[in-house]
């Protein structure tokens, strides 16, 4: 309780706002001033008054909030909290595929690193990923990194030609078609949500695919009182604030990851009162990256 009023104490101070994204820890959710996905994160960044910004998530969010924040300080507290999905594009092998098949359409998750958003063409998130490639009148794309994602979507739209970037979640990825299965025999009543990042095995058992938000928004307005969730962990904080009286089953204990775990209530404090571990990125990058971010917001 203390360590927590003295972050407050500190926000309060240098007038700063904490932004948590819904996989980070039930403590660091609480202290945040608004908890969200990646996007409305960087969103939200942008558009609040408050020229110091932290970040609690993983390296690409706090670069995209820089991104779309230049002007404004971005700090992450635990700088080496990546995203393992995110590093499985190299930008030298972008460059490459993209100088072999200068016909594809660059889309990439928003997961991705501000090098990669460099070499793309618009960026998409879960929640927007179909919209927007519904609506674009190009026919052939490279989607990446995350393979399951890219899978989902190119069976949303056969009519497209999507070629697949062979990335994955590794938290996502830990989880089986069997482990499933096993919950919804103990549960029989229990809706499955899954996040699309989930290999194909889970997505086929599910009652519902989408996005984080959208599987809040889901749990939410459904009258079912019982739901297996298929995603990371974090999301079982704000799921059962937001609804006392169902239940929800994580779908596995595996399915933690790792890297947004690394962000502590004692990180939070020492990387605000020291105002260290700032996300520093050249003007040119911020420039060539902002490009699809921008497009996808047009879109969305
Ligand atoms: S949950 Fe998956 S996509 Fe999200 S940060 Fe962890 S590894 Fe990356």
């Amino acid at each position: 309780m203390e360590l927590i009023e003295q972050i407050l104490k500190l926000k309060k101070e240098k007038n700063a706002l904490i932004l948590a994204h819904y996989y980070q820890i039930p403590e660091i959710q609480d202290v945040a001033d608004f908890v969200g996905d990646s996007l409305a994160l960087a969103k939200i960044g942008a558009s609040d008054a408050r020229d110091l910004i932290v970040l609690c998530g993983v390296r690409f969010m706090g670069e995209t909030a820089k991104i779309l924040s230049k002007n404004k300080k971005v700090l992450l507290p635990s700088l080496d909290a990546g995203c393992p999905m995110a590093d499985m594009v190299d930008a030298k092998d972008l460059q490459k595929y993209k100088q072999a098949n200068p016909n594809r359409t660059i889309v990439s998750y928003v997961n991705t690193t501000a090098e990669v958003k460099t070499l793309t063409d618009i960026c998409v998130t879960s929640s927007n990923a179909l919209k927007i490639m519904e609506k674009l009148e190009d026919t052939q794309f490279l989607f990446l990194p995350d393979r399951n994602l890219g899978t989902y979507i190119q069976s949303q739209m056969p009519e497209k030609d999507i070629e697949l970037w062979p990335g994955f979640c590794l938290t996502h990825q830990r989880l089986r078609r069997e482990d499933v299965v096993e919950l919804m025999d103990a549960n029989p009543s229990a809706q499955v949500l899954a996040h699309p990042e989930c290999n194909q095995g889970v997505l086929g058992l599910a009652d519902y695919i989408g996005s984080t938000k959208g599987i809040l928004d889901y749990a939410k307005n459904s009258q079912h009182k019982e739901f297996i969730i298929a995603t990371e962990d974090g999301i079982m904080h704000p799921l059962s604030e937001d609804n006392p009286n169902k239940k929800f089953i994580l779908a596995s204990p595996r399915l933690v990851c790792m890297n947004m775990k690394k962000n502590s209530l004692q990180g939070l404090y020492r990387c605000l009162l020291e105002e260290t571990n700032e996300i520093l990125l050249d003007e040119q990058t911020i420039e060539l990256a902002k490009k699809p971010l921008d497009r996808m917001l047009a879109m969305s």
